[in-house]
């Protein structure tokens, strides 16, 4: 395997940055993951224009023009042959002696690239299996909108639901209400088929498979209703997904332990995942 560090490509087992790399240190840092499907690169021009915008809410200069950066990420999935799978984008504020103030001007951001094959059969039976899913109290800071590399709560939200042998975890609001996933966003199908997921402000990440899906949503003619909705009217809802660039739209099947309708992914979640690719940007 190969990984892009600063400039070079370099064999994956000896990818290092500087031990003084504000990333390491403070992770202070944006970073994106973007799906790759048959080599290409899915829907790269919102996975940059956020990216951009993350940068541009910590004050990270750009790195360099973002079609080079699409460059890099092209040739990283080239170079490590991988068809199905992802691409990992990471910007720190660059290597300066530790400081919790931003260093000088004219320090370089520091930029690694690295992209890994997943096996899309396993993807597909997982899907059709749906997962487990617990809650988590919200224990992130208010700007969740913005794609850092500080994850230590998603981390340990992650880890909780790998204990409780569910696969991904749901942060619960001071007010009752679910936000998102530790890594995905978070949606439900009410009884009368209305598509619920929560509004785009900053308590949320604004993911790119959310965006795509509500144009999937708009052409198969359902309701979409952008609010918050509690632990409880998930556990009792027709459906429940979550979306992601690495999971697509998967299919949750339980939560807390309590099975969501018959126990079985929901036929419109499995329909929208067959669907996604129609309305998701092939570069
Ligand atoms: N919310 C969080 C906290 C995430 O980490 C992610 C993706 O990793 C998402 C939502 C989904 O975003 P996207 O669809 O852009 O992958």
């Amino acid at each position: 395997r190969i990984a892009y560090v600063n400039g070079m490509y370099v064999p994956h087992r000896e990818a290092a940055v500087h031990v003084e790399d504000r990333g390491y240190q403070f992770a202070d840092g944006v970073y994106e993951v973007c799906e790759v499907r048959g080599g290409r690169l899915i829907d790269e021009r919102r996975h940059m224009e956020r990216l951009l915008r993350s940068l541009s809410e910590l004050r990270i200069d750009a790195p360099m023009p973002l079609s080079s950066l699409g460059v890099i990420l092209r040739e990283t999935v080239r170079r490590n042959r991988v068809r199905d799978g992802i691409v990992y984008l990471q910007v720190t504020r660059g290597v300066a002696p530790r400081d919790h103030a931003f260093p000088k001007k004219g320090t370089m951001p520091g930029v690694v690239v690295t992209a890994r094959s997943i096996d899309a059969t396993k993807g597909e039976k997982t899907a059709n299996e749906g997962i487990a899913v617990i809650t988590v109290p919200e224990n992130r800071w208010p700007r969740v909108d913005i794609k850092s590399v500080s994850l230590l709560p998603n981390v340990l939200a992650k880890q909780a639901a790998r204990e409780a042998g569910a696969k991904e975890a749901w942060y619960v609001d001071a007010g009752g209400k679910v936000t998102e996933g530790s890594s995905s966003n978070a949606w439900i199908v009410t009884k009368d088929g209305r598509v619920v997921t929560r509004k785009a402000d900053s308590a949320i990440l604004r993911g790119i498979t959310r965006t795509v899906l509500l144009d999937v949503l708009r052409d198969h003619g359902l309701k979409l209703e952008e609010r918050a909705f509690t632990v409880e009217e998930a556990q009792t809802a027709r459906e429940a997904f979550v979306t992601s660039a690495s999971q697509l739209v998967m299919p949750v099947v339980s939560i807390n332990g309590r099975t969501v309708a018959n126990g079985e992914p929901g036929m419109l979640s499995l329909a929208l995942r067959r669907d996604f690719h129609r309305f998701a940007e092939t570069n």
